[in-house]
């Protein structure tokens, strides 16, 4: 019997694997598709490389770091041009810069001045931290309505494609609800927060990384990387049909054959893992299933240079109210220099999601006109029939972290702790990005390492 089973072989399942094999652990991961990587994969197409999820990660994502350093690949992290610092909002009819500096943000046409005036306000609001704030509730009462609505809603369309009238600020931006609750403003609790982190960093000597980066060759190489230090211990179109539990550990059916593991991660998307658990813990699959997930549209673009003129930066977010289809659009190839050919400008457009969850079922020919017509307005010019193409579609993109999402995911790892050696490792559990992604993945080596530990080789406790 191996010691464990890792079902699912997205970055959440890989980060596990390394973990464990690493520890010395004789694991098996298990992987439907015929690769593995899940969402954080970089696909070569024609002269392009293209992202399938991510396209970068920030310098902040602690746990991202700590992974790359322990495989090796610090080296290989890549920053993003000085241009990525700027971000555009299309709002009455053009793109107006996010200003990033208090100057700037006293210039910016983006917000009238009576919401610049009550976003200035926010370390005097008082306090009000609920549990069961949506983040609407939250940056209005942080910001105001006209900065919730034309800087954050679309910032939250931006990472959860999500409604900010529906998502928990708790759940979804727990740092930020945490700030407020701590230091009564989400501002002042970010000064705090950083000037403790700064201290930190300086006395364990590390450095503290500001911006975007990628990896050379794309976000791909993390997850190829992880994939191939596996070897023959990494089984893909292996697809997990059930699970049972047996003494000393889990039989797994998968691809016409058992596999059997005395510990064992499911690190699949939550409606997979849902079904995985419903005979095995009933409680803890009907908490998983609850997490509602949205369809993205991700359209991959390209024109050539002198086509249009785009503005430099890394993209645009647009709110939901100013008549566009598109939810935003980055520009890699101006982040980083390996992505287009020559002369190429390359566009990553998102359609879909929480508000308009049809649009990312369109046929490809709808889906392409909505591109054409959404960045001609955008743009002031018809960028034409662009040169290159590639549309990836999700019905299932991102989890939503509504209000009482923590506690859902509570009582799943309550319902669980009653089936000892199961855990779970994926974006759903406390939060959508790779770097939680990566967090829950050494989370779930940390606790499957302690009831190895605890447990000896028949499964049963050793104390
Ligand atoms: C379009 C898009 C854009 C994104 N952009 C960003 C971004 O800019 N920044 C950011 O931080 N995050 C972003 N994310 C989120 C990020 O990609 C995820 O947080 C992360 O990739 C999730 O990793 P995971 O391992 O939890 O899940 P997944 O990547 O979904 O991996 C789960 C794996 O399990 C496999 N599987 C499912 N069922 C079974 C089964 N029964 N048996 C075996 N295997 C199974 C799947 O095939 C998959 O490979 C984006 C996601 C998408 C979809």
């Amino acid at each position: 019997m191996i010691d464990t089973l890792v079902v699912g072989a997205g970055i959440a399942g890989l980060t596990t694997a390394f973990e464990l094999t690493r520890g010395g652990r004789k694991v098996l991961v298990i992987e439907q598709q015929e690769r593995s990587g899940g969402n954080v994969y970089t696909l070569s197409h024609q002269d392009y490389r293209l992202e399938s999820g991510p396209h970068s990660f920030m310098g902040s994502a602690e746990n991202l770091w700590k992974l790359l350093d322990a495989a090796g690949l610090e080296g290989e992290a890549v920053a993003a041009s000085p241009a990525a610092e700027n971000r555009y909002i299309y709002r009455n009819g053009r793109l107006m810069a996010l200003p990033m500096s208090a100057g700037r943000f006293l210039t910016s046409p983006l917000l009238s001045f009576g919401a610049k005036m009550r976003l200035a306000m926010e370390p005097f609001v008082r306090g009000g931290a609920r549990e069961d704030d949506t983040a609407w509730d939250f940056f209005v009462r942080r910001f105001g309505v006209e900065a919730a609505s034309y800087i954050m809603s679309p910032f939250i369309s931006g990472i959860y494609a999500g409604d900010i009238r529906t998502l928990g600020a708790r759940a979804a931006f727990p740092k930020f609800w945490g700030f407020e609750k701590e230091s009564g403003s989400m501002i002042r609790g970010a000064m705090r927060y950083m000037k403790a982190k700064r201290r930190r960093y300086k006395a364990e000597g590390k450095p503290l990384r500001k911006g975007l980066f990628s990896l050379k060759g794309g976000l791909g190489t993390l997850t190829g990387h992880l994939s191939s230090r596996l070897g023959q211990h990494l089984r893909t179109s292996c697809a997990a049909t059930s699970i049972r539990v047996i003494p000393g550990g889990f039989q797994v059916a998968a691809q016409g054959e058992t596999i059997q593991a005395r510990s064992l991660v499911l690190a699949v998307p939550p409606q997979k893992a849902a079904a995985l658990l419903a005979d095995v813990s009933p409680a803890a699959a009907q908490a998983i299933s609850s997490v509602p997930m949205v369809p993205v549209a991700l359209v991959h673009w390209s024109v050539s240079t002198g086509r249009v003129t785009m503005p430099s930066g890394f993209g645009f977010l647009v709110p939901r109210d100013q008549g566009l289809n598109v939810l935003g659009t980055l520009f890699p190839s101006q982040l980083f220099g390996d992505r287009a050919p020559e002369g190429q400008q390359l566009m990553a457009s998102y359609y879909g999601g929480a508000l308009s969850p049809e649009v990312a079922q369109l046929p490809d020919d709808r889906l392409l006109a909505l591109v054409r017509e959404d960045h001609r307005r955008v743009l002031g010019e018809d960028p034409g029939v662009p040169d290159m193409v590639k549309i990836l579609r999700y019905t299932h993109a991102i989890p939503q972290l509504v209000p009482d999402h923590p506690e859902r995911m509570a009582d799943a790892r309550r319902a669980l702790e009653r089936v000892p050696g199961l855990f779970l490792a994926g974006n759903y559990l406390s939060g959508v990005g790779i770097e939680q992604a990566v967090e829950s993945g050494f989370d779930a080596a940390g606790g499957t390492s302690r009831f190895l530990e605890e447990h000896g080789s028949n499964g049963k406790r050793s104390d």
